[in-house]
């Protein structure tokens, strides 16, 4: 008897890991040694420390992958880390992104974008930061690539929020709160109206009900809920408002998970499992934000 109840108390937890069967990661970072550790700090909020160098992340995160059934994970960092992981992608599971702060890093310019958006080396055009470039997307130097995406159908994934608080003091000195405002995209969205786009962050700490407004007033825009559900409580407190606000709205069949594990792979699962932790999600709700709505935002065959 004793060992039927104790079964039987373990079965909404085997339940709940079988029905959920895949996720789709909207916001993963690769490295190289070049830029591993660059813009972190060693340890995370509560101390914990991330990778030892780019490899031995790379493997953490792929086994994270495995682990809890990730079948798409939108890969950004610079493009030589892109390419290393997809080569070594051996499940088809990464989604090569690129991560810019302006539209000419890493060398690039609007001919050599077009080759690597007609080669599928650019399969969405982000992470982009212009928050930490002291830009916005609505600015002249992202147009032609705007355009280029928009021409190809290529997505678009911009940071919204702040970043880390004291990045400004360091390896970002133009970044200021007031860029991650959502409604900097607007023009984008206007004169682009076919471009798929997806928010990263949702307006992050300083603009949830920003994110949500713009949801409203363009249906064709996504966002991801990536780092929040992880990186500080004070994040946890703002997505779970934030999702509270966004389903009574009626906009959260376009929230899709991402990590941004950064150096930290362990936060894929944390992510998860805080995700998982959020009563006031139906299980249909968790299967949307997990899965459903990544897929339809990517036009994902089955
Ligand atoms: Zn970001």
């Amino acid at each position: 008897m004793k060992k039927l109840l104790l079964f039987l108390t373990l079965l909404p937890e085997i339940f709940i890991v079988q029905a959920q069967t895949r996720i789709i990661d909207m916001h993963i970072h690769s490295y190289t040694d070049s830029d591993f550790g660059e813009r972190e700090a060693a340890g995370d909020h509560y101390g914990v420390k991330g990778s030892v160098n780019a490899e031995q992340h790379r493997m953490e995160t792929f086994a994270a992958f495995e682990r809890f059934n990730i079948v798409k994970a939108m890969v950004s960092g610079n493009p030589e880390s892109v390419k290393n992981w997809k080569d070594k992608d051996d499940k088809n599971r990464v989604i090569r992104g690129i991560l810019s702060f302006l539209p000419d890093d890493h060398g690039m310019d609007i001919t050599k974008f077009e080759q690597m958006v007609k080669a599928g080396e650019i399969e969405i055009f982000g992470e982009l930061g212009p928050y930490y470039s002291g830009t916005t997307l609505s600015d002249p130097e992202w147009q032609p690539y705007l355009r280029i995406c928009e021409k190809y159908d290529i997505p678009v994934a911009v940071h919204t929020g702040d970043g880390d608080p004291g990045g400004t003091y360091s390896w970002a000195p133009k970044a200021r709160l007031q860029l991650g405002d959502p409604y900097l995209i607007e023009d984008v969205l206007v004169n682009y109206p076919k471009l798929r786009i997806y928010m990263m962050h949702a307006g992050g700490e300083d603009w949830p009900e920003h994110a949500i407004r713009l949801m409203a007033y363009y249906p064709q825009l996504y966002t991801d809920i990536a780092v929040l559900l992880w990186v500080e409580p004070n994040t946890q407190r703002y997505v779970t408002e934030f999702l509270r606000n966004i389903k009574h709205a009626g906009y959260l069949d376009r929230v899709m998970f991402g990590s941004d594990q950064m150096t930290w792979p362990y936060a894929i699962g944390k992510s998860i499992d805080f995700l998982n932790s959020l009563e006031f999600l139906t299980e249909e709700d968790k299967e949307g934000i997990f899965y459903d709505n990544a897929a339809r935002f990517l036009k994902l065959k089955e």
